[in-house]
C-alpha cells in the first residue's frame, strides 16, 4: 500500500474540494467552447498550482513529487483539458526555463509563469519527429547576433496563447541526439509564426497548434540537452500515469451512478453481474495502477534511476485508463454515445494518454531495453 503524508493528504482533499467546485462543473462547457480558458488559469495560477514542484527560492512551493501527482491525478478527474494545461505549465513548459534560464529570464518569465501570468508551451514534436526525437529537424545556429532557430514544430500545447516556448533544436545534425540542445523562444520574435489549432479527437478545452520558426532569435538554455530531457521524461510519464487514475475515477464514477439510476427488466442494472464485474475490474485496475504510478513517484523523489518504473506507471495506468472509459460508455448503453453524458468525452480524452509522453510501443520499448539490453 501506498503511504502518503498527513500533508499529501490534506493536499488532495483541498484539490479535490476545488476541482469539485470550480472544474467538474464547468467540464463539459470548456469542452464545447473549444477555447484556452484564461479565467480558469489563472485561478489556478492563484491557487500556486504551477509552482507546486519547483523550490520556495524560485517561487514555487518546493512540494515532493508525489503531492504534484496528486494534483495532477485530482484535475484529471474533472477535466483532462485542464489537466493537460496545467501539466504543461507546472512542468514541461517551465521546467528548462527553471533549471537553465538567467536570472533575467526568471524574473520576466517564470516567476509570473508560477502566477499564471504568463504561458510557457513546450517544443519537442515535429511534423516528422514524434517518438523518433533523432529526426528533429529543427536546427539552431549561432551567429554573432546570438542563436537563430528554423524549423518546424507540430503538436503545441497551449501554442495559441504561450508567451514563450522551450523549443528542442540540433546545434549540429551529424551528432544525431548529442546535438539536441534547448532554446527559450518568447512571442513576439521575428520569424516566429504559430500556425493552424490542430483539430483534435479530445481534449478539446486546450488549444493545440504548429509553429514555425524562420531564422528566429532565441537564447539558448545553457547546455541543456538529452541526459535533461530524460529525466523530466520519466517525470511527463509517471504524471501522465496520474492523469490517467483520474479520468479513470471519473469513468469508474460516472458508471456506477448512471447503473444505481437505470433502470431495466423493473431493477437498476447496477444488480447485473455482467456489469457489476466491469465495474469492479475498473476498480481493480485503478487500484493497482495507482500502486505503479505513486510508487515510480516515490522513485523520482528518491532521486533513483527509474526509466523503466516510469515507463511501466504510464504504460499500466493509460491502458487502465481507455479500458475503464470504454467500461463507462458499455454500462450507460445507448447515454454513453450521447454527446450530453460525459462519459464519451471521457473516452475521446482518454486517447490522449496514450500517446503524450510517449505511446505504449515506446514505453514497452524502454522497458525491454532495461530487460534485455539494445
Ligand atoms: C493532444 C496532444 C498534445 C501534445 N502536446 C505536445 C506538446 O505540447 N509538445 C510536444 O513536443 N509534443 C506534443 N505532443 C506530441 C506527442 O508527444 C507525440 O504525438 C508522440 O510523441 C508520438 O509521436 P507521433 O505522433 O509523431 O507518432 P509516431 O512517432 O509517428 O508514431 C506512430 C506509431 O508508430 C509507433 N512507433 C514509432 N516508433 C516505434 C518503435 N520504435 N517501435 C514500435 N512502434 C513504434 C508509435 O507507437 C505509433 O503507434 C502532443 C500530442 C498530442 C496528441
Amino acid at each position: 500500500m501506498i503511504e502518503f503524508t498527513p500533508e499529501e493528504t490534506e493536499f488532495r482533499a483541498s484539490v479535490a474540494r476545488f476541482v469539485d467546485a470550480e472544474v467538474a462543473p464547468v467540464a463539459a462547457a470548456l469542452d464545447e467552447r473549444q477555447e484556452f480558458p484564461r479565467d480558469l488559469f489563472r485561478r489556478i495560477g492563484s491557487l500556486d498550482y504551477f509552482g507546486l514542484r519547483y523550490p520556495e527560492a524560485a517561487g514555487g512551493s518546493g512540494a515532493g513529487f508525489a503531492m504534484y501527482c496528486i494534483l495532477a491525478e485530482e484535475l484529471a478527474r474533472g477535466s483532462m483539458s485542464v489537466a493537460a494545461m496545467t501539466a504543461m505549465q507546472a512542468m514541461m513548459g517551465t521546467d528548462f526555463l527553471f533549471r537553465f534560464g538567467s536570472p533575467d529570464q526568471h524574473e520576466r518569465l517564470f516567476r509570473p509563469a508560477l502566477r499564471g501570468e504568463t504561458i510557457g508551451a513546450f517544443c519537442l514534436t515535429e511534423p516528422d519527429a514524434g517518438s523518433d526525437l533523432a529526426r528533429i529537424a529543427t536546427t539552431a545556429k549561432e551567429t554573432p547576433a546570438g542563436w537563430r532557430l528554423t524549423g518546424s514544430k507540430f503538436w503545441v500545447t497551449s501554442g495559441t496563447v504561450a508567451d514563450f516556448f522551450t523549443v528542442a533544436a540540433s546545434t549540429d545534425r551529424s551528432k544525431g541526439l548529442k546535438g539536441l540542445k534547448f532554446f527559450l523562444v518568447e512571442r513576439g520574435a521575428s520569424g516566429l509564426t504559430v500556425g493552424r489549432k490542430i483539430k483534435t479527437l479530445g481534449n478539446w478545452g486546450g488549444e493545440t497548434t504548429e509553429l514555425s520558426l524562420d531564422d528566429t532569435p532565441a537564447a539558448k538554455l545553457g547546455d541543456a540537452g538529452l541526459e535533461d530531457l530524460g529525466k523530466l521524461l520519466n517525470q511527463i510519464r509517471v504524471m501522465t500515469g496520474a492523469l490517467s487514475l483520474g479520468l479513470a475515477r471519473a469513468a469508474l464514477d460516472e458508471a456506477t451512478r448512471y447503473s444505481k439510476e437505470r433502470i431495466c427488466f423493473g431493477q437498476p442494472i447496477a444488480n447485473f453481474q455482467a456489469l457489476r464485474h466491469l465495474m469492479a475490474q475498473s476498480w481493480a485496475d485503478l487500484e493497482t495502477s495507482r500502486l505503479a504510478v505513486y510508487q515510480a513517484a516515490r522513485a523520482i523523489e528518491r532521486g533513483q534511476k527509474c526509466g523503466a518504473l516510469a515507463a511501466a506507471a504510464k504504460l499500466v495506468a493509460s491502458e487502465m485508463a481507455n479500458r475503464a472509459a470504454d467500461t463507462a460508455l458499455r454500462v450507460l448503453g445507448g447515454a454513453g454515445f450521447a454527446m450530453e453524458h460525459a462519459a464519451q468525452r471521457l473516452y475521446r480524452d482518454a486517447r490522449f494518454l496514450l500517446i503524450g509522453g510517449g505511446t505504449s510501443e515506446i514505453l514497452r520499448n524502454v522497458i525491454a531495453k532495461e530487460l534485455l539490453g539494445d
